[in-house]
C-alpha cells in the first residue's frame, strides 16, 4: 500500500483552551513495501502521524491517501500495534486473535487455520487458551502482533512496538519481524525512540524534530541491508 501524506496538519485542544501543534504541514510520501521508522523527542508528533495515516484521527488540514484513496475510518486493510498491546483482557489469545478475522468474515475453519498458523510463527503454541493477563510482557506483544499480521494488512502501523521489552526479547521480535516484512511484502511505518532500532530496520528514517511537528530530514539507508 502506496501512502501519500500531503501538507497535513494538526493541532489539539489543551485542557487549559491552549492549542497545541503536533503536526505543522508536514508531506510525505511512502512507497508499497517499504519499511519506514519515524524517530524524534518526546511530544513531536510521531504517534499523531501514525494515528492520521490508521485514520484514528482526522487532520485539521491537508490530505491522508492509501493507494490513492483518501483515508477515512480504520480499516482492516490497516494493522494497527499500540504501545500498550490494547489485547481484550477478557478474551483468550485465541479469541484476540480471532476478532479481527471474525470482523473480516473469515470462515471458522479458516480462522482456525489462520491462528494456529500464527500462534505457532510467534513462539505460542500452546499459550491459545491464555488470558493476557497470565502472559509475560514479551508474549503479550507476539500476541498484538499476531493479532495484527493473521489479517495480512496492506498497512501495518506499529507505535514503540518493542518499548516495554528487554534487550534480548526486543532483537528477537525485531529479527522476527523483518523476516516477516520480507516475506510477505507489506508496507511497514514503526515509530520508535531507539535509533539504533531504526537503524537496523528501516528502509529510510523520518526524523522530526519538536517544534513544531515538522519533520526535519530523511534518511535513505536502504543500501545498508542484504
Ligand atoms: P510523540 O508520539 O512524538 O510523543 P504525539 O503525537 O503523541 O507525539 O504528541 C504531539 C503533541 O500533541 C504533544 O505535545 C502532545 O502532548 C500533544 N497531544 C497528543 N495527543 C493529544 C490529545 N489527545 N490532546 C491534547 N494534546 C495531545
Ligand atoms: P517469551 O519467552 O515469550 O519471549 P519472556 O522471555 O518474557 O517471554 O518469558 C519467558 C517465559 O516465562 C515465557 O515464555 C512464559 O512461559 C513464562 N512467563 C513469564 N512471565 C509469565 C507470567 N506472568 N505468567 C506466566 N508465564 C510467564
Amino acid at each position: 500500500m502506496r501512502i501519500d501524506i500531503d501538507r497535513v496538519s494538526k493541532t489539539y485542544q489543551a485542557g487549559t483552551g491552549m492549542k497545541i501543534t503536533a503536526l505543522d504541514s508536514i508531506s510525505l510520501r511512502v512507497d508499497s513495501g517499504e519499511f519506514i521508522c519515524i524517530v524524534g523527542p518526546s511530544g513531536c508528533g510521531k504517534s499523531t502521524l501514525l494515528k492520521l495515516i490508521g485514520g484514528i484521527e482526522q487532520p485539521d488540514a491537508g490530505a491522508v491517501r492509501c493507494d490513492d484513496v483518501p483515508v477515512g475510518a480504520p480499516s482492516t486493510d490497516r494493522g494497527f500495534i499500540f504501545q500498550d498491546y490494547a489485547l481484550f483482557p477478557w478474551l483468550t489469545v485465541r479469541q484476540n486473535i480471532a476478532f479481527g478475522l471474525t470482523i473480516k468474515g473469515c470462515s471458522r475453519q479458516e480462522r482456525k487455520l489462520r491462528i494456529d498458523e500464527y500462534l505457532r510463527f510467534m513462539g505460542l503454541t500452546g499459550a491459545g487458551s491464555l488470558y493476557p493477563g497470565q502472559l509475560s510482557g514479551g508474549m503479550r506483544q507476539r500476541v498484538a502482533l499476531a493479532r495484527a499480521l493473521c489479517l495480512r494488512p496492506k498497512l501495518l502501523l506499529m507505535d514503540e512496538p518493542f518499548a516495554a521489552l528487554d534487550v534480548l526479547l526486543r532483537q528477537r521480535l525485531q529479527e522476527e519481524l523483518v523476516r516477516i516484512w520480507q516475506t510477505e511484502r507489506m508496507t511497514y511505518l514503526l515509530v520508535t525512540h531507539d535509533v539504533e532500532e531504526a537503524l537496523f530496520l528501516a528502509d529510510r528514517i523520518v526524523i522530526m524534530s519538536p517544534h513544531p511537528g515538522r519533520i526535519r530530514s530523511i534518511l535513505p539507508i536502504k543500501l545498508a541491508r542484504p
